[in-house]
């Protein structure tokens, strides 16, 4: 029946939503930040601005996690529907597998900032072979879905705002960074691929 895709449901669906979201993305995360910290940096390019983004992607990240263990941001809260809760989890899941396959590929040359490491290899292939960003679309995706999960304007789109200004400033930053180490390796390699979106952009 139609009508029951509007039907409200119980916010604690989206906190349980959050909260297992969460915890898959820090299980595959903690591995590979643990295995690429043993590989010596050789150059970072850790700017006072990249410090700053980095606060603001843990902002946007610990904000849906206080929604889900307080009553802090009650009052921005609006009622949970079936639809957009079905779009959002499909979404996260999405950007879960996307996060996963992107950090299998990049293996020890990943970084939380912009930092080359010693022997760093430029990855082309597997999620790589199309985008430049993989990883990037997948936390878009991600923060998305979360927008979507979330029945509250604060709690809901915190983590896309926060990737929205991060991605906006770093990306620039990072390409030239890596045109800097591979010179003209990166260069065909960005000339064949997208940043962020397969076929657009
Ligand atoms: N922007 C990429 C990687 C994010 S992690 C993505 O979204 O998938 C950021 C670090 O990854 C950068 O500091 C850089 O050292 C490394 N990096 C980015 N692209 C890479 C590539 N194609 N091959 C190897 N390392 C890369």
């Amino acid at each position: 029946m139609p009508g029951e895709w509007c039907v409200a449901m119980n916010p604690w669906v989206a906190k349980a939503v959050v909260l297992a979201a969460t915890a898959v993305m820090m299980a595959i995360r903690a591995p590979h930040g643990r295995r690429s910290r043993s590989v010596k940096i050789a150059r970072s390019h850790k700017t006072p601005r990249e410090t700053g983004l980095l606060v603001l992607a843990w902002v946007g990240f610990l904000v849906p996690l206080i929604w889900v263990a307080s009553p802090a941001f009650s009052f921005a809260e609006y009622p949970l529907h079936t639809a957009p809760l079905v779009a959002g989890v499909v979404c996260v899941v999405i950007g879960l597998w996307l996060f996963y396959r992107s950090h299998a590929d990049l293996g020890t040359n990943w970084s939380i900032t912009l930092e080359v490491r010693e022997e760093h290899r430029l990855i082309t292939e597997g999620v790589y072979r199309g985008l430049r960003h993989p990883m990037y679309s997948a936390l878009v995706l991600y923060s998305v879905g979360q927008a979507l999960v979330i029945p509250n304007w604060v709690a809901g789109p915190s983590n896309l705002l926060a990737f929205a200004v991060l991605l906006a400033l770093r990306i620039r930053a990072e390409e030239r960074m890596m045109n800097e180490r591979f010179g003209d390796e990166y260069a065909a390699y960005s000339a064949r691929t997208k940043r962020l979106i397969p076929g657009v952009w």
